[in-house]
C-alpha cells in the first residue's frame, strides 16, 4: 500500500520539478494541516486520507499550477469532510486559498442525477460558474482525475454514476480548458466502467498487436528522424497507439470493427520553431504518400482551446495510415496542459491576479476561429456573472440571467407553469418571488389550478426577457379575447353600412387581399387589433371598400338576372317600362308602392334581392336610405323614357273634414279629369276630421299636379299628399 510519505515525496519532487519557486514552508504547514484534519478518515482502499488530497496536489503541481492551488488541493475536502472551516482557512493560509477551498466544496455539494445531453453544456457552465476562479475547476478535475484512478475500491454502481458524470462533465471540460492528457486520461477510464466489453475488446487487442505495432512505430519513427538529421532539423519524434477511447469513438462512428480500424497510429514531433514545424511536414509528405483531405493547420488557426500542431495523415510502405502531428514544444506544453500552461506563463510576465485572463483573451481576439467567442464564454469565469444556473426538482440545469427570480425560474419552465404559480421553494424552502437565485439551488415551484395568473408587479420583478414576454403575453391573451370580439363587431358594422357580408368577401378572395395589404396572418388578429385601437374599423375596411363594393353589385345584378328569367317567364317584362335604368336593360322594373312614382318625377332605382328594379321618386322616404353607405351599391340612377306615353298607377292622400259625401266629390273629379280610378277609400279621423286614399292613372306629374289642384278646391279638402304606405 501506498503510504503517506511516499506521497508526500513524489509531490515534491514534482513542485520541485514544475514550480521551483513554490513557498515549500507553507505547502508543509497545509499538509500538516490536512493530515491532522482527516486524521481518523481513510479511504476506500483502506490507506490513510491524507493519500487523496496528496495525490490531487501532485496533479496540480503537475500541471504547473502556482502555491495558492497547491495549497487548495492540499485542503480541498477539509471543509467538506472535516470540522475545519472557510475562516479557519483563510486564517492559516489566506483568503485566496480559502476561497478556492470553499469554491470545490461548492461543486462536490453539486448533486445531478443522469442528465439529458442538452443539459450537459448547462451543467459545465455551471461549474464554471461556480468556480469564480479558473483554478477552482483545475483543483477539481484533479480531484476527478485521482478519483477515477482509485475508481477499483468503488461499488459497481458507483463505478457507473461516476463514469457517467467524468465522461459528461470532466473530460469535456478538460478538453475546453485544452488540458488533453488529461482528457484522455479521464474518458479511458470512464470508458472502462462504462462499457467494458468495448474497452476490453480494445485493449486486447492492442496487446495482441503490441509487437507489430512497435516494429511498425520503430521503422517510421527511425525514417522520419534520419530525414530530419540528413536536413539539420532538430526534433523529438515518438510514435503511439491513439487512446482507448479515441479509437473506440472512431469504431462506433464509423461502425467498423477494430481490426478493420487502421487509423489507430499517431506520431509526434517537436521541434524548436515554427518554421521548423512546416520543413517537417514538407519532409513527411515527401517520406510517404499523403492522405488527402486530412492535412490541417493549427498553427496558422488554433483551436478554440488554444491547441496548435500541424496535423497530417500519411500512408507508409506498409499501406497502414497514420497520423503525424508537428509542433513547437511551447504548443506541446499548452496541447498537454491547456489553460494551465497559460496560466504558468502569465505569472512569468505578469502575475497580476486580476489579469488572469487577459493573456488568454489576446490569444483569442488574434484568432479568427468562429466559436473562439464561445469559448472565452466558457472559460472567462467573470463573464458567467450574467448568468446563474440553478436546478430542476428533477435535476434539470436552467440557465436564467443573473438576478433571476423564481418568476423567471417558472416561465423558464413553461408559461403554464408561470401563469399558475403560487409559490416557489428554494433548496425547500419557501421564497418569496423576488428572491434572487443563487447558482446550484434547487427551484420548486407551486402551482395551483385556480391561479389567478401573473400580476402586473411580476413585470418589474423578472430580470429575463423571456418572462417578461411572456407575463405580457398572458395579459394581451386575456385581453385579446374582449379585444378579438369587439374588433369583429365594429368591422361587421362597417360591412353592415357597407351592405357587404363576410361571405362575399370571402367568395371573392378579398380576405387575403385585406389581410395582405394590413399585414396581418389571420382575421382574428386584425380583430384583435381593431380591438385594440391599433387599426380602426372604418381604416380596415376601407383597405377593401371599392372591391368589396364592386362584388356585391355584381352579385346581386346576377341574383336579380336570374330571378328575372325566372319572373320573365310569367309576367310581361317590362321592356316597355318607360323607365331607363343605369347600366341595367334586362331587369324587370317595378313601381314602388310606397311612392307611386309618375313620369316627370325625380326618379331612382334600388336593386331588388330577386325582384328586379323598383323605381321609387328621389323624394320618397324609402329612397332616403340611398344616402346610407350600406344601400349604396344597391341604388341605381333612374330616368323616364320620353317616348313612352302610358298611364301610371298613383296615390293621392287627402286630408279633409268629415263631411258627408266628401270622398263622392271627389271620386267625381278624378272621373271628370277623365282619369281611370282604380282604388278609392276613406276614413274617419280623430277630432272630425276624414282620409281619403285615392288610386289612379295619369301619364305625367303635370296631369297629376291639374288633378291635384282640382281635389284642393273641393270644399272641406285640407292636404293632398302623394301618397305612401
Ligand atoms: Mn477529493
Amino acid at each position: 500500500m501506498e503510504t503517506f510519505h511516499d506521497h508526500y515525496t513524489k509531490l515534491k519532487k514534482t513542485i520541485a520539478a514544475r514550480n521551483p519557486s513554490a513557498d515549500m514552508q507553507l505547502i508543509d504547514r497545509a499538509v500538516q494541516y490536512a493530515d491532522n484534519m482527516h486524521r481518523t478518515q481513510k479511504r476506500k482502499d483502506g490507506s490513510p486520507y491524507i493519500i487523496h488530497p496528496l495525490a490531487v496536489a501532485e496533479i496540480v503541481a503537475e500541471i504547473g499550477l502556482d502555491t495558492d492551488a497547491i495549497l487548495g488541493a492540499i485542503l480541498h475536502d477539509c471543509i467538506e469532510d472535516t470540522s475545519s472551516t472557510y475562516d479557519e482557512i483563510a486564517r492559516q493560509f489566506g483568503q485566496t486559498v480559502a476561497a478556492l477551498v470553499e469554491g470545490v466544496t461548492k461543486l462536490t455539494r453539486v448533486e445531478y442525477s443522469t442528465l439529458e445531453e442538452q443539459q450537459m453544456e448547462n451543467l459545465r457552465k455551471m461549474f464554471m460558474a461556480m468556480s469564480k476562479d479558473i483554478r477552482v475547476i483545475l483543483i477539481k478535475i484533479a480531484d476527478r482525475l485521482h478519483n477515477t484512478r482509485t475508481m477499483q475500491y468503488q461499488s459497481p454502481a458507483k463505478q457507473i454514476s461516476k463514469s457517467r458524470e467524468t465522461m459528461d462533465i470532466y473530460a469535456p471540460l478538460a478538453h475546453r480548458l485544452g488540458m488533453q492528457k488529461i482528457k484522455w486520461e479521464l474518458e479511458d477510464s470512464s470508458l472502462k466502467y462504462l462499457d467494458p466489453q468495448g474497452y476490453d475488446e480494445i485493449m486486447q487487442f492492442v496487446a495482441a498487436h503490441e509487437a507489430e505495432s512497435d516494429e511498425f512505430m520503430k521503422t517510421i519513427q527511425s525514417r522520419i528522424t534520419t530525414r530530419l538529421s540528413t536536413v539539420g532539423i532538430h526534433g523529438s519524434i515518438y510514435g503511439r497507439v491513439k487512446h482507448v477511447y479515441s479509437i473506440y469513438r472512431k469504431m462506433k462512428a464509423q461502425d467498423k470493427s477494430i481490426d478493420e480500424l487502421y487509423d489507430m497510429y499517431a506520431f509526434r514531433v517537436i521541434v524548436d520553431s515554427i518554421p521548423d514545424c512546416y520543413n517537417v511536414l514538407g519532409h513527411v509528405h515527401d517520406l510517404f504518400n499523403l492522405v488527402p483531405g486530412r492535412f490541417k493547420d493549427y498553427i496558422s488557426t488554433p483551436k478554440p482551446n488554444m491547441y496548435q500542431s500541424l496535423h497530417t495523415t500519411v500512408i507508409g510502405r506498409q499501406g497502414i495510415p497514420f497520423e503525424v502531428q508537428i509542433r513547437t514544444w511551447e504548443m506541446h506544453e499548452t496541447a498537454e496542459y491547456g489553460i494551465a500552461a497559460h496560466w504558468k506563463y502569465k505569472q512569468g510576465i505578469e502575475g497580476g491576479e486580476e489579469k488572469e485572463f487577459e493573456w488568454v483573451r489576446r490569444l483569442l481576439e488574434t484568432q479568427q476561429e468562429a466559436d473562439a467567442e464561445d469559448y472565452i464564454h466558457s472559460l472567462k469565469v467573470d463573464m458567467f456573472d450574467d448568468e446563474v444556473f440553478v436546478f430542476t426538482p428533477k435535476g434539470k440545469v436552467i440557465s436564467l440571467p443573473s438576478g433571476s427570480t423564481p418568476i423567471d425560474f417558472a416561465y423558464a419552465i413553461h408559461s403554464g407553469v408561470g401563469n399558475a404559480m403560487v409559490g416557489a421553494k428554494v433548496n425547500n424552502h419557501i421564497a418569496s418571488y423576488d428572491q434572487a437565485l443563487r447558482n446550484g439551488d434547487i427551484i420548486e415551484v407551486l402551482t395551483s389550478k385556480s391561479a389567478k395568473g401573473p400580476s402586473r408587479d411580476w413585470l418589474n420583478i423578472c430580470q429575463s426577457n423571456q418572462a417578461r414576454t411572456k407575463i405580457k403575453q398572458w395579459f394581451k391573451k386575456e385581453k385579446r379575447e374582449e379585444n378579438v370580439a369587439h374588433g369583429k363587431a365594429s368591422f361587421e358594422g362597417e360591412m353592415r353600412r357597407a351592405s357587404v357580408s363576410m361571405n362575399l368577401l370571402q367568395e371573392n378572395d378579398l380576405v387575403g387581399i385585406l389581410l395582405n395589404r394590413l399585414n396581418f396572418d389571420c382575421l382574428e388578429d386584425m380583430y384583435a387589433a381593431i380591438g385594440y385601437g391599433g387599426l380602426t374599423a372604418t381604416k380596415a375596411f376601407g383597405r377593401i371598400r371599392d372591391e368589396a363594393q364592386r362584388a356585391s353589385r355584381q352579385t346581386l345584378q346576377k341574383e336579380s338576372a336570374k330571378a328575372n328569367e325566372h319572373a320573365a317567364v310569367k309576367e310581361n317584362r317590362h321592356k316597355d317600362s318607360g323607365v331607363i335604368v343605369e347600366g341595367i336593360d334586362s331587369l324587370m322594373i317595378k313601381f314602388s308602392r310606397c311612392c307611386t312614382p309618375v313620369p316627370g318625377d325625380d326618379i331612382i332605382g334600388f336593386i331588388t334581392k330577386g325582384y328586379g328594379v323598383s323605381i321609387h321618386r328621389r323624394d320618397c322616404k324609402n329612397a332616403a336610405a340611398a344616402n346610407n353607405p350600406a344601400q349604396a351599391a344597391r341604388w341605381v340612377g333612374a330616368t323616364w323614357n320620353a317616348a313612352e306615353n302610358k298611364p301610371f298607377a298613383t296615390t293621392f292622400e287627402i286630408d279633409s273634414t268629415d263631411r258627408d259625401g266628401i270622398w263622392i266629390d271627389i271620386a267625381t273629379a278624378l272621373t271628370t279629369a277623365k282619369v281611370k280610378i282604380s282604388e278609392i277609400s276613406a276614413r274617419e279621423m280623430p277630432a272630425g276630421k276624414a282620409r281619403t286614399i285615392a288610386t289612379f292613372e295619369v301619364r305625367n306629374v303635370q296631369e297629376l299636379d291639374a288633378i291635384r289642384q282640382k281635389i284642393r278646391n273641393i270644399s272641406g279638402v285640407e292636404a293632398v299628399r302623394r301618397g305612401q304606405n
